[in-house]
């Protein structure tokens, strides 16, 4: 029984034992407050949003004291209003039916862009903040809520600072991968200030510009150690015909996976490429709710799947994703670069799913970003040589640190309600 419906019912009973109420108001005011094994009363209060860096932060307030807090990255230039028109299918709602809230905001934009993008964002931010509220209230974490984990630490990968031997910052990037005990990490090949590219628009490479591509995964993997995993990310940019032969050359490297050798709106490009080549294949952070994985999944056009949870439908839409990739045999590795509260928010569905690969981590290069990583929240540096360790707390288990956080603020910003 929550404090206030303890203090409510107290009050009652004292009441009754005093004289003043009959059985029968005793046990009105025991129904007041408490509803059958005692699911807590909850309604949403009150909504707010604050924009910092890259991230868009929503706190959902409740009558009971307790609120809720979620993030969005991306998609969110235009997250602040949508997440207002979102306010009348929130107030007064009661915040533990987090799907149908989900549902009945999801269903009522199917005309304002419901089904992807920025409108889906928004509601991903939403949708953490009320599995947010569910474990506060509930005093469990969210992964709890998920099914339960089936580990305790989530694999992270970090995206490398560097890319190639000329950059006079590689060995101190590379050493810092090493020395922070990350399994894995992630460079990016595409380049669209390659010296010897002919066009600044299409995106055919030729031999230097493929040589150049390899030349820098080359480089990395002689220079991390056999045991971290290397992936590399070609950023959807390419044509069919330079997507193959890259995958092809890159062959011998075994890699963890190469990312978006084109762009994943046509599935059956993807495909082509998948069936080109034994390197594997990944895609989706830009994709959308389970309709957006459908055909990729179906067509067998990857071998991993990478949906953003902050963006792509929040904690229980990447459960949904993840459980469909499941029966295709399918790993789930999603992207990320939110703050530490989307990022654990991210491992309590990740420890909950049998089919969790690696997390991305954002923050290593330069090191200024990782400075902020480690006070966004008041539990400190959340990554453990190269993991996370899901919280056993109450709902998503960190608390952000209004202080530091605040002067991150993106300029003419609002900081939530204030
Ligand atoms: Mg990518």
């Amino acid at each position: 029984m929550r404090q206030m419906d303890r203090r409510r019912f107290l009050h009652g009973a004292a009441g009754a034992a005093a004289g003043l109420f009959s059985l029968q108001d005793l046990s009105a005011a025991i129904q007041t407050a408490t509803t059958p094994y005692q699911r807590p009363r909850l309604k949403i209060t009150k909504v707010s949003t604050a924009v910092v860096g890259g991230s868009l932060h929503c706190r959902i307030y409740t009558d009971q004291g307790i609120f809720g807090q979620g993030e969005a990255v991306d998609a969110i230039s235009g997250a602040v209003p949508i997440i207002e028109s979102f306010r009348g299918h929130l107030i007064g709602r009661d915040p533990l039916n987090v799907d149908a809230i989900w549902e009945r905001i999801r269903t009522a934009g199917i005309f304002a862009g419901a089904q992807a993008g920025q409108y889906i964002t928004a509601l991903t931010a939403v949708e953490i903040a009320l599995w947010d509220i569910a474990g506060k209230a509930t005093g469990l974490p969210i992964y709890q809520l998920l099914g339960g984990k089936m580990r305790d630490r989530v694999r992270m990968y970090c995206d490398s600072g560097t890319n190639n031997r000329k950059d006079p910052n590689a060995q101190k990037f590379i050493n810092q991968i090493i020395d922070m005990g990350f399994t894995a990490a992630k460079i990016d090949i595409d380049d669209a200030n390659d010296p010897a590219r002919f066009d600044r628009v299409n995106w055919t490479a030729n031999n230097q510009e493929i040589d150049n591509m390899v030349d820098k995964v080359a480089f990395m993997r002689e220079s991390l150690p056999k045991h971290v995993e290397l992936a590399v990310d070609m950023h959807g940019r390419y044509d069919l015909g330079t997507a193959k032969r890259v995958a092809k050359l890159l062959e011998p490297f075994r890699l963890l996976w190469l990312e978006e050798p084109v762009p994943p709106e046509n599935v059956d490009a993807m495909r082509d490429v998948r069936e080109s080549t034994h390197t594997p294949i990944c895609a989706g952070e830009n994709l959308f709710l389970r309709h957006g994985f459908r055909q990729l999944l179906e067509k067998f056009a990857v071998d991993i799947i990478m949906p953003d949870i902050q963006k792509c439908g929040g904690l229980l839409e990447g459960r949904k994703i993840a459980d469909m990739a499941h029966t295709y045999y399918i790993p789930m590795a999603p992207h990320a670069q939110a703050s530490p509260i989307g990022t654990m928010a991210t491992c309590h569905m990740m420890v909950a799913i049998p089919n969790a690969l690696v997390l991305e981590w954002h923050w290593g290069h330069p090191a200024s970003r990782h400075e902020q990583w480690k006070v966004y929240v008041k539990e400190g540096d959340i990554l453990q040589k190269g993991y996370i360790y899901v919280t056993d707390k109450p709902g998503i288990g960190v608390e952000m640190n209004d202080e530091a956080v605040r002067k991150m603020l993106r300029p003419g910003q609002r900081w939530f309600d204030t």
